[in-house]
Parts: C-alpha cells; sequence; structure tokens
C-alpha cells in the first residue's frame, strides 16, 4: 500500500528513485503519444538540439541506453543512445535524427528488453542481429553505419517507438494484456503519491 506517500517515496518505493528527478518527465504505457508515428525533423534548429541534449541527461539520469522523443511527449524522429556498458569505457552518446534502417541481416539475435515507458517489465524479443542505419546528427551531417549486438537491438528498438510500437508489442497478447494491466496499476499509484 502507497497510500499517504508522496510521489518521490513512491517511486523509491519501487525502486524508480529517476521518476521524480527526470529532466524531461518520461511517459508510461499505456499512453496514446507512444502509439503515434512521429513526423521527420524538417530544420535541425537549437531548440531540436537542446532538446537531444535534455533527452541524453535525461537517458543516463535513468539509467538507460536508450531514449525515443515520443518518450518525452514529443512527436518528432529523435532518438539518443549510448549502448556503452563495460565498467570505466568512455561513453559513445549517439543522437539520430529521422534515422532509418537501410538493411538488416537475415540473422536474428535474442535480447531480453526493457523499456523507460515500461519499468519493471522485461521480456525476449528477436531482431535481425545486424542492421545499417542512416541517420543526421545534430549538426545537420548524414552519417550511415553498421551496428551489431546490443546497439543493433537497441537503435530497432529506439526507431520502433518512432512508429508507435513498443516491444511489448512483438509478445503474445495475454502476456501484452498482463504487462498493460500492472503498468496502469503502477500509473494510479505514481498519479495518488503525486497528488498528494
Ligand atoms: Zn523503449
Amino acid at each position: 500500500m502507497h497510500c499517504g506517500l508522496g510521489a518521490r517515496a513512491v517511486a523509491t518505493t519501487l525502486g524508480l528513485s529517476y521518476i521524480t528527478r527526470m529532466i524531461r518527465p518520461i511517459l508510461f504505457h499505456p499512453d496514446p503519444r507512444l502509439k503515434k508515428a512521429c513526423s521527420d525533423v524538417v530544420d535541425i534548429t537549437d531548440t531540436v538540439r537542446g532538446l537531444a541534449e535534455d533527452m541524453l541527461e535525461t537517458m543516463y539520469d535513468a539509467p538507460g541506453i536508450g531514449l525515443a522523443a515520443p518518450q518525452i511527449g514529443v512527436l518528432e524522429r529523435i532518438v539518443v543512445l549510448d549502448c556503452v556498458k563495460e565498467d570505466g569505457a568512455a561513453p559513445d552518446p549517439k543522437i539520430m535524427i529521422n534515422p532509418q534502417i537501410t538493411a538488416q541481416s537475415d540473422e536474428t539475435n535474442i535480447y531480453e528488453e526493457g523499456c523507460l515507458s515500461i519499468p519493471e517489465h522485461f521480456a525476449e524479443v528477436t531482431r535481425p542481429s545486424e542492421v545499417e542505419v542512416l541517420w543526421f546528427d545534430q549538426n545537420g551531417a548524414e552519417h550511415k553505419a553498421g551496428f551489431d549486438g546490443l546497439w543493433a537491438t537497441c537503435i530497432q528498438h529506439e526507431i520502433d517507438h518512432l512508429n508507435g510500437k513498443l516491444f511489448i508489442d512483438y509478445l503474445g497478447a495475454i502476456k501484452r494484456q498482463m504487462i498493460t494491466r500492472k503498468m496502469q496499476k503502477f500509473k494510479r499509484e505514481i498519479a495518488r503519491g503525486k497528488a498528494e
């Protein structure tokens, strides 16, 4: 029971302290904004750059390895990621604007995925193990590169967000509904905590 606790206490009880100190609040499933296809960025302005920086900060703070703009309620095709996980390794933040997968391997990989918009829920998802991606950086320079391993999975997960697709959409209906019901309950608890 979380009655009588504030949002911070609820989040702390749930081991999710990032919820109350997010630079940009992250939307939680179910939310209609997480189901929408996002628009291309037409002009890489200071606003876009500021947004991307905030997204990186929000992602590192969570901590997470990827974040897509719709997760903070901005329906534009921007993702940030950093899949460097080794202790002591230099961070490798990437900002991808209008990312597109231009090629993918027939070979697949299975990773246990999670999502900052669906905290505490994880499931195995099968995806192509290698992808080639075309994107623009925050300065408008075009890049094309191949990714494998966790990077490939994370990029596909984030690009899915731009198309209104979540990792739970790869699961069977029963499992997806179970997670959605638990998330509805979780959101009620957070909302109740904030109201107090
Ligand atoms: Zn996600």
